[in-house]
């Protein structure tokens, strides 16, 4: 018993905490329930950190509220000032601290356990926790923030590749994993020589691992980063579950499993939707390619224009409408003027859908975020597998700042670097009107021969200016 409280205590509270993560997790599988399933896994956090400090007596409750106070003001500035299209390299830098914070516990309780004592012994199970929360939260914790300074361009965004790259990233990880091992066999050793009271293993460990994120992360192309976060994400719950064992807390290692095995599945699914492998976003240097100059025309004297006065007096004329959104509609903050043109179509009686790509946008669940923002009912957005058999019996097909999602060249081409990803076959449809600013490539950096087709149309323009006029245009057709 601690600070008066049977142990039993801990541990129940421990269960439910486990049992709100597993329930918030369950609720995040569905945009509607996605919020309370967020509300859900905090409270099982607070429970579990409120349980934890005032059971272990680590600082006073008065403290903890403070540090409460504090962190939901950080929490409520960000979340209001960060635009939407920011949240992945938001999302990057908490989970850098994730796995930095992670590294630094088990640093603390090495520390702590051989407490002054150089010969004191670490346990062995210890060593080897400390030493993968270490390796894995260094690198989370670089890799993180070269990935989000790479998002916001605070560092260059495309790959920086170089001879030995690989050499480097090796020796890297060869220098961590031989201090963790000489951490585990013989911890005492090192400390003795050097007559100190910690572990000097486990900061080598560190500040090699701390090199190792920054080096694989580096030759990675900006445009990949969303799977790097993931990817990165997952390493952080890991380190977090290492630290768990470190430390011998329950809460800690089933949290951090949870959000690495979450974080993994996401992963997976990013690659799938992009048909690529893993291995080939780490190493590939997916997104250098694709500069203006390098590409064939297929465009020259195949691209018919239109205008949103046309397209008002088109919309006069169909039945059914399948909106396809795509990175752009981010990019011009086009989603109110999207679901205005589609509450006008669906007033005067036009069957209207949203057809979402898994990989639309830049992070996963981008558009049916934006589209919820905007108030477009859950029911009316189609996943791929649903949407694409509808394109034949769909009179018009508007693509508002998508590009590779709709790029035929993935059904037909494979050497493209999008080949075999699943696309939308919006071409069935009988007509399509594209939005976007210009010819220029989407992420995957190709031309697409959607553009140069007989039933497309291309709406040059902002996105957001441009479908606020086609709604006047359309308003005012009546
Ligand atoms: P793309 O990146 O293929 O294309 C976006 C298009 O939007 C561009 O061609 C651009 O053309 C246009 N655009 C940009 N700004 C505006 C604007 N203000 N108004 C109108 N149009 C604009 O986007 P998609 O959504 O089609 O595809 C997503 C890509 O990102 C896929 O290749 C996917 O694999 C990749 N990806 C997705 C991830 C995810 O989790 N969702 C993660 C990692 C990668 P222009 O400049 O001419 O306007």
């Amino acid at each position: 018993m601690i600070a008066g409280i049977p142990e039993s205590v801990l541990s129940l509270a421990y269960l439910l905490a486990a049992i709100l993560f597993i329930q918030g997790l369950r609720d995040m599988t569905h945009p509607r329930t996605a919020t309370r399933g967020n509300l859900t896994s905090a409270a099982g956090m607070l429970l579990a950190v409120g349980v934890t400090v005032v059971w272990f007596e680590i600082i006073s409750p008065v403290v903890l509220l403070a540090g409460l106070v504090v962190g939901s003001l950080v929490g409520v500035f960000l979340a209001v000032r960060v635009e939407m299209t920011e949240m992945p390299q938001l999302v990057g830098v908490f989970n850098g601290f994730g796995g930095g914070a992670s590294a630094l516990v088990a640093g603390a309780e090495l520390i702590e356990l051989q407490g002054g004592n150089p010969g004191g012994a670490i346990p062995v199970d210890v060593g080897i926790a400390a030493a993968a929360a270490g390796l894995i939260g260094a690198v989370t914790l670089f890799g993180s923030m070269v990935a989000a300074g790479k998002l916001h361009g605070v560092i260059g965004g495309s790959a920086i590749r170089y001879t030995g790259e690989h050499v480097v990233k090796a020796v890297l990880l060869g220098v961590a994993v031989v201090a963790g091992v000489y951490l585990v066999v013989q911890p005492d050793v090192l400390s003795a020589s050097l007559q100190g009271s910690w572990v000097p293993s486990f900061w080598i460990l560190i500040l090699a691992a701390s090199l190792l994120g920054i080096a694989l992360v580096v030759p990675i192309g900006g445009a990949d980063m969303p799977v790097v976060i993931a990817l990165l994400n997952s390493y952080s719950g890991l380190a977090a579950a290492g630290t768990g064992f470190v430390l011998n807390n329950t809460a800690l290692i089933i949290a951090g499993t949870l959000v690495g095995a979450a974080g993994m599945i996401l992963t997976v699914i990013m690659c799938e939707s992009m048909n690529r492998s893993l291995l080939n976003v780490l190493f590939g240097g997916f997104g250098e390619t694709g500069s203006d100059e390098e590409m064939p025309d297929i465009y020259e004297g195949n691209i018919t224009e239109t205008s949103p006065e046309e397209m008002g007096i088109l919309l006069d004329s169909v039945n059914r409408v399948v909106i396809v959104p795509g990175y752009g509609m981010a990019v011009a903050q086009a989603q109110h003027a999207v679901a205005e043109l589609a509450t006008l179509l669906g007033e005067r009686g036009v069957e209207v859908e949203f057809g979402i790509h898994p990989v639309a946008g830049r992070m996963p669940g981008h558009m049916n975020v934006l589209l919820a923002e905007a108030d477009v009912p859950y029911e009316r957005m189609k996943e791929l597998e649903e949407i694409n058999p509808t394109f034949s019996q769909t009179d018009l097909v508007i693509v508002i700042g998508a590009n590779d999602v709709v790029n035929p060249l993935a059904n037909t081409d494979d050497s493209s670097p999008i080949a075999g990803m699943p696309v939308l076959n919006v071409s069935e449809a009988g007509t399509v009107i594209v939005n976007k600013r210009s010819l220029s490539p989407g992420f995957s950096g190709i031309p697409n021969p959607l553009f140069a087709e007989d039933n497309t149309f291309m709406l040059f323009g902002d996105g957001k200016a441009t479908m606020q006029a086609v709604v006047n245009e359309y308003k005012e057709s009546r």
